[in-house]
C-alpha cells in the first residue's frame, strides 16, 4: 500500500489511544478488574483502568494519562452501581490503598482471584486445561478481623495532635486510623494506651522529615489460637521515659504476653531496627498452626493470617502424600513452618532458607515441638540445593554403598545418602519473584515423585510449572486459598507428579463382576481418601490409610512398608476416621 494512500485515510475512522487526550470525560461500562483490582472499561476498543470502579459499575471518569494502546482514568460519579458493589467497612478504604477490593462482595473476590489465577496458569504456564486441575478457591467464613499483626506509625496531624494509623497509597502521609478491620480489635485498645501516655508524658512521636522525635510505630501482634499479645514500640533512641508507667496501662489488657522497645535510629523506610529491648514479659509470645507451636519475635516473619495458614498448610501436606517413609525438602522454609507441619508425617526433612535469623527460629521451633527428624542449611534455595547435590553425588558414588542417612565420610566430608539427592517430595514456597532457574534444573536432576508449590505470586508461579512441566512433571492439582481477603492477594498450591516414561497402550473392555472384585481389590489411596471426603467430608491422609490397611492385614506397598521406628513422632490415625477408612476399605471391596 503507497503512502499516498495512508495519507488519505480520514484521522475519525482511526482507532486509537490518540483520540483521548488528559482531562476527557468518559462514561465507561466496566467489563472487569486487573491484576489490582482497577476497573477495566473501553471506549472506542480503547482500554482504561479506572481506579475503585467495580466489575458492573457504569462510572463516569476523567483521563489522567495515555499510553500508546490504553489510558489510566479517575473515578468521578457511579452511575449505575454494579450489582456486585458491597458496603466497605473502611471509610479511609479509598485512601488507604490496603484494601484494593473492599468495595466488591466476597463472592465476588473469590471469582477474582480464582480467574487471576486460572488467567496466569493458562496465559503464562500454557495449561490450556488448567481448570481440570483446579479446584475451588478456599475463602474465608468471616473475611475481616484476620490479621494477626499490624504496624501503626505514628506521627503529628496538621493540627500537631498525634496520630496512629496507615500510610496513604504511595505516600508517608499518615492517615488516622486506630481501628483497621483487616486486624483484631487489640490493636486499638493498644493504640489508645500507647498515644494516650505519648500525650500524658509528652513523648515525641519521630518525624521522618526532621529525624527527630521518639516512637516511630507501633507493632503489635497476637496469637490468635493462644491468645497473647506483643506489643513493641519501635523508638528512635535506646531507651523510653516514663517506660514503667506505660507498661502498667497495658498489662490491663487480655492476653499481654510480651512488651519491647526495637531500637531504630537509621533514617530509612525499613521499619523495625534489629535490636530488642525487652520491657515487660517475654521477647515474644507462642501461637500454633494444628498441633505445631511456634515462637513468634517481633522480628521474626509469620503467616499473618493463621486461619487461612492453617488450610494452606493442610493442603501442602495431603498434596505431599506423606505415609512416615519419605524424605523432605522444604526449599524457602522461613521459620520452618512448613517443614514442622510435614516432620510428624515423614521420615526426613530438610529445610533452606536465606536468612540465618530464620533459621534459629525454626531451630528453636524443632525442639520446642521435640521433632527431631527435621535438620535447616542457611543459604540461597539455588546455591544449597544444587551444592549438596553435586557433593553429595559424588560422594555416595565414593562410598558406593547409598547409606539412607547423611553422615561423614573418612576424610570428614559430608556424606549424603542417596535419599537426600532422591528425596520423595519437594516442597517450595518461595517470595513473589519465584525459583532461580538453577533451583528448578536441580528439582528435575532430583527426581522427587511430587513437588508441591505453594507460592504468593500466580504470574511467577505459572513461569516456574512451565519449566518443571516441560522437563518431566504435569501438573495434578491447584488450590487456590485466600490468604488475604479485601486484597488482591492470592496464595496457591500446586501439586506436580513426576511423568512415569513407560509406553502405555489402552485397551477398552467390559468387565464381568468377577474381573471388577479383582480390580477393586486395589483402590488407590485417593480413592479411598475421595470416598471419605466424600461420604464423611473428612480428609484422611495416606498415612492413615496405610496405618488401616497395615491394621486388616493388607498390603500396603513398598514405600509404605518401610519402618517407622526413625520417625517415632509419626501420629496415630483417631478412632473415627479408622472407621470411615474401613467402611471404604469394605466399599472397595479390600476387606469383609
Ligand atoms: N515457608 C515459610 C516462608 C515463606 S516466605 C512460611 O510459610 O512461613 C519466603 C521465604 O523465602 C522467606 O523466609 C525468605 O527469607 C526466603 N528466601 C528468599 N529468597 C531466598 C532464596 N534465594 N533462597 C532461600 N530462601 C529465600
Amino acid at each position: 500500500m503507497g503512502k499516498k494512500h495512508m495519507k488519505g485515510k480520514a484521522p475519525e475512522t482511526v482507532f486509537g489511544a490518540f483520540q483521548f487526550k488528559k482531562d476527557d470525560v468518559l462514561k465507561l461500562q466496566i467489563e472487569d478488574m486487573g491484576v489490582d483490582g482497577e476497573g477495566i472499561g473501553k471506549v472506542e476498543n480503547v482500554t482504561f483502568f479506572v481506579k475503585d470502579a467495580v466489575v458492573g459499575d457504569v462510572v463516569t471518569a476523567k483521563v489522567m494519562k495515555m499510553k500508546k494502546s490504553y489510558g489510566y482514568a479517575r473515578l468521578l460519579e457511579i452511575v449505575e452501581p454494579s450489582p456486585y458493589r458491597a458496603e466497605p467497612k473502611c471509610e479511609f478504604h479509598r485512601q488507604c490503598g490496603g484494601c484494593q477490593l473492599q468495595a466488591l462482595s466476597y463472592e465476588k473476590q473469590l471469582e477474582f482471584k480464582e480467574q487471576k489465577v486460572r488467567n496466569n496458569l493458562i496465559r503464562i504456564g500454557g495449561f490450556q486445561d488448567a481448570n481440570g486441575a483446579m479446584e475451588p478457591i478456599l475463602g474465608m467464613e468471616e473475611p475481616y478481623y484476620y490479621r494477626n499483626k499490624a504496624q501503626f506509625p505514628v506521627g503529628r496531624d496538621k493540627e500537631g495532635r498525634i496520630v496512629a494509623g496507615f500510610y496513604a497509597s504511595r505516600s508517608h502521609n499518615i492517615i488516622p486510623n486506630r481501628r483497621c478491620h483487616l486486624g483484631d480489635g487489640v490493636n486499638e485498645r493498644v493504640l489508645d494506651i500507647v498515644i494516650g501516655f505519648m500525650e500524658e508524658f509528652g513523648i515525641e512521636p519521630y518525624d521522618e522529615a526532621t529525624g527527630r522525635g521518639l516512637v516511630r510505630h507501633v507493632l503489635v501482634r497476637k496469637g490468635f489460637f493462644t491468645g497473647e499479645v506483643m506489643v513493641c514500640l519501635v523508638i528512635n533512641g535506646r531507651s523510653l521515659p516514663y517506660r514503667e508507667k506505660l507498661v502498667s496501662k497495658l498489662l490491663d489488657v487480655e492476653g499481654m504476653t510480651s512488651i519491647t522497645l526495637n531500637v531504630n535510629e537509621r533514617n530509612t523506610n525499613v521499619i523495625l531496627g534489629e535490636e530488642l529491648i525487652l520491657l515487660w514479659g517475654k521477647d515474644f509470645i507462642t501461637d500454633t498452626i494444628g498441633d505445631i507451636r511456634y515462637r513468634i519475635s517481633p522480628l521474626s516473619f509469620y503467616q499473618v493470617n493463621p486461619v487461612q495458614t492453617r488450610r494452606l498448610y493442610e493442603t501442602a501436606l495431603q498434596y505431599a502424600g506423606l505415609t512416615g517413609a519419605e524424605t523432605v525438602w522444604d526449599l524457602y522454609c522461613g521459620i520452618g513452618t512448613i517443614s514442622l507441619f510435614l516432620a510428624r508425617e515423614a521420615k526426613m526433612v530438610y529445610g533452606v532458607e536465606i536468612v540465618g535469623k530464620a533459621i534459629e527460629n525454626a531451630r528453636d521451633n524443632a525442639a520446642l515441638n521435640g521433632i527431631e527428624n527435621v535438620e535447616f542449611f542457611v543459604g540461597k534455595a539455588e546455591e544449597v540445593l544444587p551444592e549438596f547435590y553435586e557433593s553429595g553425588r559424588e560422594a555416595v558414588a565414593d562410598s558406593d554403598e547409598g547409606d539412607s542417612k547423611a553422615g561423614r565420610s573418612g576424610d570428614g566430608r559430608k556424606v549424603h545418602g542417596k535419599d537426600m539427592l532422591h528425596p520423595d517430595v519437594i516442597v517450595v514456597d518461595p517470595p513473589r519473584k519465584g525459583c532461580d532457574e538453577r533451583c528448578l534444573e536441580t528439582i528435575v536432576k532430583m527426581r522427587p515423585e511430587r513437588v508441591v508449590y505453594v507460592s504468593c505470586d500466580s504470574a511467577t508461579l505459572a513461569r516456574d510449572l512451565k519449566y518443571l512441566c516441560g522437563n518431566g512433571y504435569e501438573l495434578k492439582r491447584v488450590q487456590a486459598v485466600d490468604m488475604f481477603p479485601q486484597t488482591v492477594g492470592v496464595e496457591t498450591c500446586v501439586l506436580l507428579s513426576r511423568k512415569r516414561s513407560t509406553t502405555r497402550i489402552e485397551i477398552e473392555m467390559d468387565l464381568t463382576e468377577a474381573d471388577r472384585r479383582e480390580c477393586i481389590g486395589k483402590a488407590t489411596y485417593q480413592e479411598i481418601a475421595d470416598y471419605v471426603m466424600e461420604h464423611y467430608q473428612a480428609h484422611v491422609s495416606r498415612l492413615y490409610i496405610a496405618q488401616i490397611k497395615r491394621k486388616c492385614g493388607l498390603d500396603v506397598g513398598e514405600a509404605y512398608n518401610k519402618p517407622k521406628c526413625e520417625n517415632p513422632k509419626v501420629p496415630n490415625c483417631p478412632p473415627e476416621k479408622e472407621k470411615m477408612i474401613k467402611e471404604a476399605l469394605k466399599y472397595f471391596g479390600m476387606i469383609k
